[in-house]
């Protein structure tokens, strides 16, 4: 068995997971605006091949490598180990991905989670709105509770001086992406590279997470919560494994989302890849993980 430190939300007799106030959120709301404006530039003004191959090449080494990997698999969930280096490297392309700080995402994907396995879950973490509301509260507000639990990540990233750093300027880190391609293609590439991609980005892990608390395949359920996760077919090469939310929420912190037959999950691979070059050990599967209780499998 083993180690993994994750849980970073601390109840007290106060906490009340149902009551809370949906806020917008203004920084978060004028961000997506500028890029979804600048990504529908990229395609009506600044068409081309080199742009799209451009916005191609960035999502996948953004999402693949930053988002899923980086952010998600390693930081969030410890699923697997790696040089510190690379470490670094994984979650600083999550960051550009351009959603939230490490911190950020952390508080984010940790929050929503806790959220899901209590006996009540109100509609903005559940995902419980219609399309358009949820849209609107997932991409441009937050939502506060009136007596939040305590939150507190572990001291060896939040007191990390890169970690601060890449959570301080998380919105000026796309210059890091913007000025190359600028010097390489021009305002073209900005759009395709910088506007198009977030935009893209942030709208599909919106969707992604909509519709993966809905409606789809189920491999297992946790018995007894309002909240459960579904499979979504077919998505797996365009998500690069996330959609098996299912199994997601059956392990957690499992490196291997795509679990069944058939299932792809190309972040995987890539963790896969890596352990092949000596670069990931102690990646955790299934049958590393104690079971949840509750975890129910589904025939
Ligand atoms: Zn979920
Ligand atoms: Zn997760």
């Amino acid at each position: 068995m083993h180690l993994h430190a994750t849980d970073r939300v601390f109840p007290n007799s106060l906490t009340n997971a149902a009551q809370g106030t949906i806020f917008w959120d203004a920084q978060k709301s004028i961000w997506l605006f500028v890029m979804i404006a600048g990504g529908t530039a990229a395609i009506i003004f600044t068409p081309s091949l080199s742009g799209f191959m451009v916005f191609l090449g960035t999502i996948v080494i953004t999402v693949c490598a930053g988002h899923s990997v980086g952010m998600h698999r390693l930081l969030i969930h410890k699923a697997f180990q790696t040089p510190k280096w690379l470490e670094y490297t994984l979650v600083w392309l999550g960051t550009l991905v351009g959603m939230a700080g490490p911190f950020g995402m952390i508080r984010a994907h940790d929050m929503r989670d806790w959220h899901q396995r209590q006996l009540i879950c109100p509609p903005h973490p559940s995902h419980a709105a219609g399309f358009w509301r949820d849209a609107w509260w997932q991409m441009h507000c937050r939502f506060d509770l009136d007596n939040p639990p305590h939150f507190q990540i572990e001291p060896e990233i939040a007191k990390d001086p890169i970690y601060c750093w890449m959570e301080r300027h998380w919105m000026v880190q796309q210059l890091a992406v913007a000025v190359p391609l600028f010097l390489l293609g021009g305002i073209g590439f900005v759009l395709w590279g910088v506007c198009l991609r977030v935009a893209i980005s942030l709208n599909g892990h919106w969707l992604v997470g909509h519709f993966a608390h809905k409606t789809g395949h189920q491999g297992w359920t946790i018995k007894g919560l309002p909240v459960q996760g579904f499979n979504l077919r077919g998505l797996g090469l365009v998500t690069f494994g996330e959609n098996w939310h299912s199994n997601h929420h059956a392990f957690p912190h499992s490196a291997q989302l795509g679990i069944e037959k058939g299932q792809l999950d190309p972040g995987y691979w890539f963790i896969k890849s890596l352990e092949a070059i000596g670069l990931a050990n102690t990646i955790l599967t299934p049958t590393d993980l104690p079971e949840r209780d509750g975890l129910t499998r589904v025939a």
